[in-house]
């Protein structure tokens, strides 16, 4: 999609530390980390955010998630890990191409909003 900072990402057009691609699902580090290990799986197609799921094919949807298992395995994350998604305004979505956050290497905090 023209104009959509994850689109250009994924195509390449903006630089990113990517972490992990495949035909379906693009990784990469976030740029304004929130802990030690934070990344961002991201569809290469373009939808909003989990509210347009329906518009992913199922095997997109289950290739995100089965990303965030893989990437979170391989940076060895043994004391566990979150994954987030915000969905629009009152979530404070920033980007609006859907994106899964991986966050860990520390304690998270025990309140999650
Ligand atoms: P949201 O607030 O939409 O859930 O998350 C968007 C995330 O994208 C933020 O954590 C932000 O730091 C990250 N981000 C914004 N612009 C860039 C960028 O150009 N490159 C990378 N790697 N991350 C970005
Ligand atoms: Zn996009």
């Amino acid at each position: 999609m023209e104009n959509c900072l994850f689109c250009k990402i994924v195509n390449g057009d903006i630089p990113s530390d990517k972490v992990y691609e495949d035909d379906r699902v693009f990784a990469f580090r976030d740029i304004n980390p929130q802990a030690p290990f934070h990344v961002l799986v991201v569809p290469k197609k373009h939808v909003a955010s989990v509210a347009e799921i329906d518009k992913l094919e199922d095997s997109e949807v289950a290739a995100c998630l089965r990303a965030v298992a893989k990437i979170a395995a391989d940076a060895s994350l043994s004391g566990g890990f979150r994954v987030i998604s915000n969905c629009g305004p009152d979530a404070c979505q920033s980007v609006p191409h859907l994106h899964f956050h991986i966050l860990g290497g520390r304690q998270m905090a025990d309140k999650m909003a």
